[in-house]
This record gives C-alpha cells, sequence and structure tokens, in this order.
C-alpha cells in the first residue's frame, strides 16, 4: 500500500538529504579533467578543511566510509605491525577486522559497548610497550553501535602522557559535522571520516585528514597500496583534479553542505546535535527504558541507542514502527542484535522532526506491547524548552 507523507529515514547514517544538497547533485557531470572542474574540486578540498579543522591534507575517496578506514592503515604501517585499538562497539569490531585482514596485529582493549574508549587503560597499556612496537592506536570517536562518545583529546593526552610515537587514528565517519571535532588541535594523525551522516549527503564519499607525521610515516610504510595510496592524490589535488575519476556529483553536493553548514555555523550544528541528543534520553528514561551508553558525559548526539526491556525483541518493535508509522529506526548491530534499537537525530534535523521521532517510537513501543510508561514525548518537549539544559533529576 502506498504510504502517505514522507518516510522517516532515523537510522545513524545514512541520513535523510536536504533539498538543496539533492539539487546540487542533479547538476550535469562535467570533464574532471576539464578547467571548470578544478574550481569544484578546490573548493570541496579547501572546505573540507574548515570542517576537519585542520590546515593539512584531506584526500577525498568515492568510496564508503570503509575505504577509508582501510586508507588509514594501509598508508601509515606495515605487515606485521602491532596496533592498539579499544572496543567501543560494533564500529571499533570491523576496523580490527580490516587490520587483521591486512596481516597488521591489532591488540583489543575490551569494553562493554556502553561508553567511550578509556584514555587511562590507553596509557597504562603503551607504558608497557616500552620497546615502541606498537606504531598506531585507533579509536572511534562517535560509536554509531552503541552511542557512545570517546574523549579524543585527552586520549592524546594520554598518548603523550606515556611518551609513546604511535600515530593516532580516528575514526569520526559518523561523529564530523554533528559533533565538535578538531583534527589538528586534537592533534590527531589521521582522522577517517564519511559524506553519508553528519555532512548530509548521499553514501559515496570516505576522507582522510592526514597529519604531517602521518604523511611523514607513508613514505616508508610497506603495506600494499595502490588505489589508496595518498602519494598518488596529493600532486593532482593541488590544483583541484584527481588521479582517478571522482564522485563529481557528490562533490557538488559536498560543496553545498559546507556552504549551508557554515550559514547555521558549526558551533551551532553541534549544540542543536547535542540539545536533541539531551531531548531523546530525557524520552527514554521518561518511557522506564534504558539508554546503552552508562557513562555520563559521554552519551552521543548524534543517536540514542535504547536497550530492550529483557524479553522484548528489538527488531519486531522496529519492524511494526516501519509497518505502522513509515519510520525506520537502526538495529542493534552483533553483540546487541535484538537487544536495542537506535534513534539517529543527526544531520539536517530540528525539533519538530526530532519530536515526530519520538512520537513514532512512543506510539511503536504501544504498537509492539513493549511494556513502557507514557509520557516521553512531553519529557522531550520539556527538555528542548528549557533549551535542552538538562535538569537535575535527569542528568
Ligand atoms: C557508518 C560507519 C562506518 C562505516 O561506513 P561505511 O560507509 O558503511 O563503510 C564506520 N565507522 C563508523 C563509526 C560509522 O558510523
Amino acid at each position: 500500500m502506498r504510504q502517505t507523507g514522507h518516510h522517516f529515514l532515523q537510522i545513524p547514517g545514512p541520513s535523510s538529504v536536504p533539498e538543496r544538497v539533492l539539487r546540487a547533485i542533479s547538476a550535469q557531470t562535467i570533464d574532471h579533467r576539464g578547467p571548470d572542474f578544478a574550481k569544484v574540486g578546490m573548493r570541496a578540498l579547501d572546505g573540507l578543511k574548515t570542517i576537519f579543522k585542520t590546515d593539512q591534507n584531506v584526500i577525498i575517496y568515492p568510496s564508503s566510509g570503509t575505504g577509508a578506514w582501510e586508507a588509514a592503515l594501509v598508508n601509515t604501517l606495515s605487515p606485521g605491525d602491532r596496533v592498539l585499538m579499544f572496543e567501543t562497539g560494533h564500529f571499533a569490531t570491523l576496523w580490527k577486522q580490516i587490520a587483521e585482514k591486512l596481516k597488521l596485529r591489532p591488540e583489543f582493549i575490551e569494553g562493554d559497548w556502553r561508553g567511550g574508549a578509556d584514555p587511562d587503560l590507553i596509557e597504562a597499556y603503551l607504558a608497557e610497550d616500552k620497546a615502541h612496537e606498537i606504531k598506531a592506536v585507533c579509536v572511534v570517536h562517535n560509536e554509531t553501535s552503541t552511542g557512545s562518545v570517546s574523549p579524543i583529546a585527552a586520549i592524546r593526552k594520554a598518548i603523550d602522557n606515556a611518551g609513546h610515537p604511535a600515530l593516532f587514528l580516528v575514526d569520526t565517519i559518523s561523529g564530523l559535522a554533528s559533533l565538535e571535532y578538531n583534527h589538528d588541535e586534537w592533534g590527531v594523525d589521521v582522522t577517517v571520516s564519511g559524506s553519508q551522516k553528519g555532512l548530509m549527503l548521499p553514501p559515496g564519499l570516505s576522507f582522510n585528514a592526514v597529519s604531517q607525521k602521518a604523511m611523514a610515516a607513508s613514505k616508508t610504510a610497506s603495506l600494499q597500496r595502490s588505489y589508496w595510496d595518498w602519494a598518488d592524490m596529493v600532486g593532482p589535488n593541488k590544483t583541484g583534479y584527481f588521479p582517478y575519476t571522482p564522485s563529481t556529483n557528490l562533490l557538488y553536493g559536498l560543496n553545498e553542505a559546507i556552504d549551508m553548514l557554515h550559514e547555521e555555523g558549526l558551533d551551532n550544528v553541534f549544540s542543536r546535535h547535542q540539545r536533541h541528543g539531551r531531548a531523546a534520553r530525557a524520552a527514554v528514561r521518561a518511557w522506564g527504558l534504558e539508554v546503552l551508553c552508562s557513562k555520563q558525559g559521554q552519551e552521543s548526539g548524534v543517536l540514542t541507542a535504547v536497550l530492550m526491556p529483557e524479553g522484548h525483541s528489538a527488531d519486531q518493535f522496529r519492524a511494526k514502527t516501519l509497518q505502522n508509522y513509515n519510520m525506520s529506526l537502526g538495529n542493534g548491530l552483533s553483540k546487541v542484535a535484538d537487544r536495542v534499537f537506535r534513534i539517529g537525530h543527526l544531520g539536517d534535523f530540528n525539533d519538530l522532526m526530532l519530536m515526530a521521532t519520538l512520537s513514532g517510537v512512543e506510539m511503536g513501543l504501544a504498537k509492539a506491547d513493549v511494556p513502557h510508561t507514557a509520557g516521553g514525548i512531553s519529557a522531550a518537549m520539556e527538555s528542548l524548552q528549557r533549551g535542552g539544559q538538562p535538569s537535575i533529576a535527569a542528568e
């Protein structure tokens, strides 16, 4: 049956694409070696620096985020290198699997999937590595499977406190342009990101922001690479071109999205996401349900992962919500499959969209006979009206 009105795409990425970006993407594809392309390419490469907050190189790939994960590793590391990773959730686990396939030696600091990476544990682990065999520390900034945020600046400090020379690699695929991020100031060596989350674009672009230290490491790193090689990119990028066919139309969209982010103001973008995160958590608590992230101050403004009451299926609830209210919610991934659902509140989003989303969740809970207390909606409204400031009782 035809569903009326628009679909609510409330998964934590891909996020819904604003009209302005869709229109920009719909322009005719041009010659990527022709004179007009340089303006498009330069605007994208320079514009991204203002989003990553870096004066160093940003590499753009026509790929999903997974490609940029691989690129960060193959450009900086050599076979057999030890790599320290932190198990924040499903995405950290996937990155580790890529490292294994590439014949690196990733080591996991285990986590309970309910918070971000712990700087103290990272510092202690690195302090043990007196021979400096660990060549990189890899952390997921916004763990999209759990809705927890890792303290990147504090982890930088932890690496420095341990006096360790390892490169610092950060995945902010779902954090960039939604959560505060400072590639240069936080001393990150490679930041990995993608187009389809906070940047409000369709899937298909991914990024590496690269420090000079990482660029220098790439000169001696010996993992096999071709498509992902930074060295082939930086030359043509200087004049706005790419070594192979770029995603021309997605670059049109990227340029529009960057304009939109600056029109709103990045700090306003960040506080909007925080405010929506607080309101979503207020709703979850009023329903009598539990937010998966249990570490205060590490809850994500991008998404809220909600634990189902014991004995109830998150996937059945999501199916009922889709069927009845035309809204897609995120599923629980691997370890928390069917135990968790995720509410995305990222990208091109506003108060009424959040309220509609939360209404859909509350109605879906009722339809699926999930035990809960009504009143999440008014709790969220109250939170928004307080400017999203947490009430003393709530947080
Ligand atoms: C979405 C996501 C990825 C994977 O990106 P793809 O575009 O699906 O390859 C990796 N890490 C995080 C944190 C993500 O949110």
